[in-house]
């Protein structure tokens, strides 16, 4: 009898650890990786090469790093579709590909909400182009500054006030004074304005939190409109509304961050989804189709506390990725599926390099002991994909990097 497939599609978070749990199994079965690049980006330090903070090399490894050959094959090229009832997957370069068990961990990809300009003027933070672009848009129009004496070529709009905003911010306003002197552009005229609908800003703080947070952006010169909408976004300018007026303030740098939705292969491939994530059963298969995982940010998982999704995030990505792996092998082997349960052990929001509020297992954090948390969890999580030799190489044990 020949060997199950089991093809992991998306080497992020979530289809990494997927990956190295399955290995970690040694089952007989064949594995395929497929992702669209040959190296992982931990998609939550992306703000830091947005910032031009590090280069991307800081934040990448090589996905061959965590392949065992012996066990799994990866495949380099984009999934177009998945055909579910065939049970194959399409892919650009490689034509189709069958499975027997497929994990689907496509990640995320910006959302515009349908807001007019979004596509064509915002800027998004979603992988390592996207990330590089924002930096080296910037630089480009501090360059023009100089050239024109147009003070829009020194005003930077950030759409929305969520987790990705305001690092990016905190990197971004501990980069300006390099980014002043390295382009000759005077300070005084920089403008940072984050535009954000809600009326309160992180609010899954503790108020206190937040305002400390906040404090320290305002004190680095950003200005934050609350409770006012984007209503578009234009070549230079962004569109919002403010106690029922339209208003408009001028940017030639305009960053999308005002949230996710999951890869739209989701929706392509016909999947039950909203926004592009489907709402898993308990095992974290797509309801219909058994032999199917979808985990990360293509998934949604009811938090019964709140009566709502868990918000998508690395964390809950790399446990469903375990999770997938242990239901996979039960499935192979005939024996019960466990349930997939989770529990956050806290949110960490960094405010720029040494600085970060954060609520862990309870205790509320701000400061540098918060921003040293930040770097715990995301090295322990580097350790646990990519090993000690990565964690090591890409110098992570600075608590000052
Ligand atoms: C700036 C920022 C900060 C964040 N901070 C935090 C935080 O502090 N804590 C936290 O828990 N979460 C944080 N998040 C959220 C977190 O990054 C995501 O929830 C997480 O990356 C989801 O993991 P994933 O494996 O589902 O997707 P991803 O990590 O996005 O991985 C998806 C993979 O699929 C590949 N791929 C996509 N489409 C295709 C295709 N068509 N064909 C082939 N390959 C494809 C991608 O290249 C990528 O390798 C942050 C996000 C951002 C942007």
């Amino acid at each position: 009898m020949s060997k199950a497939k089991v093809v992991i599609l998306g080497a992020g978070y979530a289809g990494l650890r997927a990956l190295k749990s399955l290995q970690n199994k040694r089952l007989d079965v064949e594995i395929t990786l497929v992702n669209k690049n040959d190296y992982h980006y931990e998609s939550t330090y992306l703000h830091e090469v947005a910032s031009g903070a590090h280069e991307p090399e800081r934040i990448t490894y090589k996905i061959m790093d965590v392949v065992d050959t012996k066990q799994t094959t990866f495949i380099q090229d984009t999934v177009v579709v998945v055909n579910k009832d065939e049970k194959t997957v399409q892919l650009e370069k490689n034509g189709a590909i069958p499975f027997d068990y497929l994990i689907f961990a496509l990640g995320f990809e910006s959302e515009s909400f349908g807001i007019k300009g979004v596509d064509e003027f915002g800027l998004p933070m979603v992988d390592i182009p996207t990330s590089v672009a924002v930096d080296k848009h910037l630089r480009e129009q501090f360059a023009k500054y100089n050239e024109t004496k147009d003070e829009s070529y020194l005003s930077v709009v950030v759409c929305g006030a969520g987790f990705t905003s305001i690092e990016y911010l905190g990197e971004l306003t501990l980069q300006m004074p390099k980014l002043v002197k390295q382009y000759n552009v005077p300070a005084d005229k920089i403008q940072l304005i984050c535009i954000e609908a809600m009326p309160t800003l992180l609010p899954m703080f503790d108020a206190k939190l937040s305002e400390y947070g906040i404090n320290k952006l305002k004190e680095r010169g950003v200005k934050f409109l609350i409770g006012t909408p984007i209503k578009e976004l234009k070549a230079d300018s962004v569109i919002y509304e403010e106690a029922g007026e339209l208003k408009s303030v001028k940017a030639k740098t305009i960053v999308w961050t005002t949230g996710v939705r999951g890869s739209s292969i989701v929706a392509a491939s016909g999947f039950e989804q909203r926004r592009n994530r489907v709402m898993v059963e308990n095992d974290l298969t797509a309801p219909g189709y058994p032999d199917i995982f979808i985990i990360g940010d293509c998934s949604a998982v009811m938090d019964n506390a709140t009566n709502r999704p868990y918000p998508p995030t690395a964390q809950i990505a790399l446990k469903q990725g375990i999770a997938a792996a242990d239901n996979l092998e039960s499935k192979l082997k005939g024996t019960a599926i466990k349930p997939f349960t989770f529990s956050a052990l806290g949110t960490v929001c960094s405010i720029g390099n040494t600085e970060a509020i954060g609520e862990v297992m309870g205790h509320n954090l701000k400061g540098y002991p918060a921003s040293v948390m930040k770097k715990v969890i995301g090295d322990r999580s580097l350790m646990q994909t990519g090993g000690m030799k990565i964690v090591a190489k890409k110098g992570r044990f600075d608590f000052y990097r």
